[in-house]
């Protein structure tokens, strides 16, 4: 279990987490017909799949910086409905928020940390709203949380994944008020949030790309 990560173990987060998007594309279509047009699922592996590009392009020449800033390029690149702008910020602001060579559960949290402000940029949306805030915002309160708690980056993302998936959890009972969902105003409660399952299954995968070693 790494007390720090470097640009491998990154590349095998991002892995994993474009993995388990595309294992989910279904599901997660299917959420998004319920309040939306339901395309999230083929958007978001549209997503993956310039992700996963680019990081065949930059694993092996880049730094940890210059990657994440071109998987949020080839992410905003990609024809992403409301979505793209929004994880593509997300990728470039994480970039922003990256010192070193290596990051500890402590520089994690604040790579994070710069990529939640950046799509809070993008958006007005707060949790409550049913959105992808709803897990995004919980998941880095509580990296942060287990880096101050002294935790390293396994038990961290650990955590982290923990609070996205109850926060995603949460949106069942929410009434939209952002995205196309927000047309179906009442309706839209009783099914989860589909971009908040997206942001739970990519904090699934970067804890996975850190627990295992592929
Ligand atoms: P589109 O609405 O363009 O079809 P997607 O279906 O890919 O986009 O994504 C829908 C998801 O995007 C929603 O479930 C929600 O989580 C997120 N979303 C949409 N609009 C916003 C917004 N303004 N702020 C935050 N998240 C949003
Ligand atoms: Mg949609």
């Amino acid at each position: 279990m790494p007390d720090a990560i470097g640009i491998d173990e990154l590349v095998c987060m991002l892995r994993n987490a474009a993995g388990l998007i595309r294992d989910n594309q279904d599901k997660l279509s299917r959420l998004d017909s319920q309040g939306g047009d339901g395309d999230h699922g083929t958007t978001m592996v549209r997503a993956m799949d310039r992700l996963e590009q680019a990081v065949d392009e930059n694993a092996a020449s880049s730094s940890i910086a210059d990657l994440l800033q071109n998987v949020g390029w080839a992410i905003m690149g990609a024809d992403g409905g409301a979505t793209g702008p929004l994880f593509g910020s997300f990728f470039m602001s994480m970039s922003g928020g990256v010192g070193g060579e290596t990051l500890d559960a402590r520089s994690l949290a604040t790579a994070f940390e710069s990529a939640l402000a950046g799509v809070q940029k993008n958006t007005r949306a707060k949790v409550g709203d049913k959105t992808m805030i709803d897990a995004l915002a919980p998941a880095v309160v509580a990296l942060r949380k287990a880096a101050d708690n002294g935790d390293e980056i396994t038990a961290s993302l650990d955590r982290a994944a923990k609070a996205a998936d109850q926060g995603a959890r949460s949106t069942a009972s929410m009434q939209a008020r952002f995205g196309r969902a927000k047309n179906i105003g009442e309706k839209s409660i009783g099914h989860e949030d589909p971009g908040a399952n997206s942001v739970s299954l990519l904090f699934k995968g970067f804890l996975q790309g850190v627990a295992t070693d592929g």
